[in-house]
């Protein structure tokens, strides 16, 4: 990767501490960093370049040193500039060529494969510890002009110095971020050779003034994404991988929390001074913002410095773990009023969001134990195989443990009555909200084991854990399936109750042996980033189709049941817009609600519609149908039998589909799962 390719000289020679000094004060750093001071300006002659970032001079450009303290970490361009935004990744091209249409004023030139974004700027700040040196002298003075200073005050996305600072502590070269002050749009640039190993441009937005909490502040919109020195298919992990967890969690009264968390993290690479992760800092509760604070953070015993903000928390690690392989502990308790029960209902859960601090999703494999002590009015539910249960002076406390490794375990508890069944050795309960409903949970329970034998039939892998809680959520029209648990509505516990019920209940079945096929896909096989989200959601999807056809009974209505879906991903497929590409679903602006819809109908329709027009493909190379099928059940037994508890990839399937079929699939993804192409069936 070659981070700058400026015609300015570059400063090669600064020494950066890694390891964070005694003083290090990393609030007073970030300060430094988001507010720095410019020094004398000079002449902009000729253009800068930062990943596929071009920005030209105009007539009386001038371009300033910033300070942060005695460090220089940027660069002020100001007067009239031509940004020139290069989008030459073919998968990229026609996502961005979306966005930039409907999310930002850019301009957009070049066919579908390579495309160019221009816009007039009157000025830019760009930060990184490596930017070419510019202006002269070491006296500064002033600050950043307001527009920037307007963004930076309270966004809603990461600043420059959370950036900055997790480069220095990698040790990484070339990281910029710059924000862009464009004649119509207001931009933000990350070229991150360090971590993602991503660059993106996206466009500043206000939120919504409807709203009332967080009116006014700034979010960013993705226009462009583009992979750093890699394919979009290729991964690497986050520095730190979370190995190990232990989750003690305390419900002492009302709404209030106290998480407990102990992680043990292991560095995929030399030379980690940082673990950046993900906690919340605040619930917002009726319009009104309460604060997450942490109490304490230790590693490996001792105090450590840390910046929590924004969701966003990293942990500074003095030392660095020096080698790949090596691990640190985190200790980290922080409290909040995290049990929100929803419209006064007697209920809380402690989903799949950061209420612990929760690494992304190439940052969290890991073994996991949970204690929940609760108020004795509640029942408390946890992921993972139950250790003990007990009741003492008015508390009800769970403990459970999962030996294999996982990603965000989740938590529940309220006033629910509990059914349980067991069968070859994995026991099932289903707690229903409030009333018992008995013969609705003993169906579902029933369905589950049903459905466990097919996929384990499918897939030649047992359902992957001992336990599964079903746990009833009191509102309407959605699923939701952490590793061992299940987050169900109610109109799969009553679905030929009240005329409500009924409405949503139209494929509560499918709802519910979909969110139990992510045992497979999704706790089993998990994916390393949200490109890769088609694993999961269109995976699921696909089994669900599958299991419904095979437990329908006889193979006439089974075939009616499967052909049903199919009609309806088809549907759903033929209204997606330009820019459909499945694995880059999560890379549309999410400007308004037909890019939300597109995600969805990407990842839940034309997912499966992809994996069926593959399974027709292997029929129609393999020799037939019988054939053809033997091979697309193969590929998924295979990608099973690779990949358990581990994560999977889309260029692992590719590997598995070239070694079996011993021809080439990567044009066939290149065009229906990167590409935005949808296959004739
Ligand atoms: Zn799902």
């Amino acid at each position: 990767m070659k981070p700058l390719r400026g015609t300015v000289h570059l400063v090669l020679a600064m020494t950066l501490p890694i390891v964070a000094s005694a003083a290090f004060d990393p609030a007073r750093e970030a300060a430094g960093i988001d507010r720095p001071v410019p020094g004398p300006g000079a002449a902009l002659e000729s253009p800068v370049e930062i990943g596929r970032a071009r920005i030209e001079p105009g007539e009386g450009a001038t371009v300033r040193p910033l300070w942060a303290g005695d460090r220089r970490c940027g660069v002020l361009l100001e007067g009239p500039l031509t940004l020139r935004y290069r989008v030459d990744d073919p998968v990229s091209a026609p996502v961005a060529r979306r966005n930039a249409r409907k999310a930002s004023h850019l301009h957009a030139v070049g066919d579908g494969k390579r495309l160019e974004l221009v816009e007039a700027l009157e000025g830019a700040v760009l930060w990184g510890w490596e930017l070419p040196e510019a202006g002269g002298g070491t006296s500064s003075e002033g600050e950043l002009p307001a527009w920037a200073r307007g963004i930076l005050k309270d966004p809603m996305f990461p600043r420059p110095s959370e950036e900055l600072l997790t480069a220095r502590a990698l040790g990484g070269r070339g990281l910029v971020y710059g924000l862009l002050h464009g004649s119509r749009d207001e931009l933000v640039l990350l070229v991150d050779p360090i971590t993602e190993r991503l660059e993106t441009l996206g466009v500043v937005d206000k939120v919504d003034s409807a709203r009332v909490v967080d009116r006014g502040r700034f979010t960013v919109e993705e226009i462009a994404a583009q992979p750093v020195g890699r394919r979009w298919w290729d991964r690497f992990p986050a520095p730190l991988v979370a190995v190990d967890e232990d989750l003690r969690v305390t419900n002492d009264q009302d709404e209030h929390v106290v998480v407990d968390a102990t992680m043990k993290l292991a560095a995929a690479r030399d030379g980690v001074g940082v673990w950046r992760t993900n906690l919340m800092d605040r619930v917002v509760v009726r319009s009104k913002v309460h604060p997450v604070t942490i109490r304490s953070l230790e590693v490996d015993g001792k105090p450590a410095p840390y910046l929590h903000r924004n969701g966003d928390l990293l942990v500074f690690l003095d030392p660095p773990v020096a080698r790949k392989g090596g691990t640190v502990t985190v200790h980290v308790v922080s409290e909040g009023p995290l049990a929100q029960r929803p419209r006064g209902d007697s209920y809380w859960s402690l989903g799949t969001w950061p209420w612990y601090p929760q690494p992304g999703l190439d940052g969290e494999l890991a073994t996991v134990r949970i204690r929940v002590d609760v108020p004795e009015e509640l029942t408390p539910f946890a992921s993972g195989t139950t250790v003990s249960r007990s009741s003492k002076d008015g508390r009800n406390v769970l403990e459970t443990r999962i030996d294999h490794p996982v990603q965000f375990p989740v938590i529940a508890a309220g006033r629910y009555t509990t059914y349980s069944d067991e069968k070859d050795g994995v026991r099932c309960e289903v707690a229903s909200y409030v009333f018992g409903k008995k013969k609705a949970c003993r169906r579902l329970i029933q369905n589950f084991f049903a459905a466990i034998e097919v996929y384990d039939r499918l897939f030649h892998h047992p359902y992957p854990f001992d336990e599964m809680n079903i746990v009833e959520m009191n509102t309407w029209g959605f699923g939701q399936a952490p590793p061992g648990v299940i987050f169900i509505t109610k109109e799969a516990y009553n679905p030929l109750g009240s005329t409500v019920s009924q409405l949503f209940s139209q494929g509560v079945n499918e709802r519910f042996v979909h969110e139990i096929a992510h045992s497979w896909w999704g706790s089993l096989v998990k994916m390393d980033s949200l490109d890769e989200q088609w694993l999961t959601e269109s995976f699921a999807e696909y089994s669900a189709a599958l299991c419904l056809q095979i437990v329908s009974g006889n193979k006439k209505k089974g075939e009616r049941e499967f052909r049903k879906l199919l009609d309806h991903w088809k549907a759903q497929t033929a209204m997606i817009g330009e820019g459909g590409s499945i694995y880059l679903a999560n890379h549309l602006a999410m400007h308004d609600s037909a890019d939300r819809m597109d995600r969805t109908r990407l990842l839940y329709s034309k997912g499966p519609l992809v994996l069926h027009a593959l399974r027709l493909e292997l029929r129609r190379k393999m020799g037939g149908e019988k054939e053809g099928d033997r091979y697309f059940f193969a590929l998924l037994r295979s990608f099973v039998k690779n990949f358990p508890y581990r994560w999977g990839a889309t260029r692992h399937l590719v590997g598995i589909l070239n070694q079996i079929t011993h021809q080439d699939w990567q044009p066939w993804f290149d065009r229906y799962v990167y590409g935005c192409e949808t296959p004739k069936l």
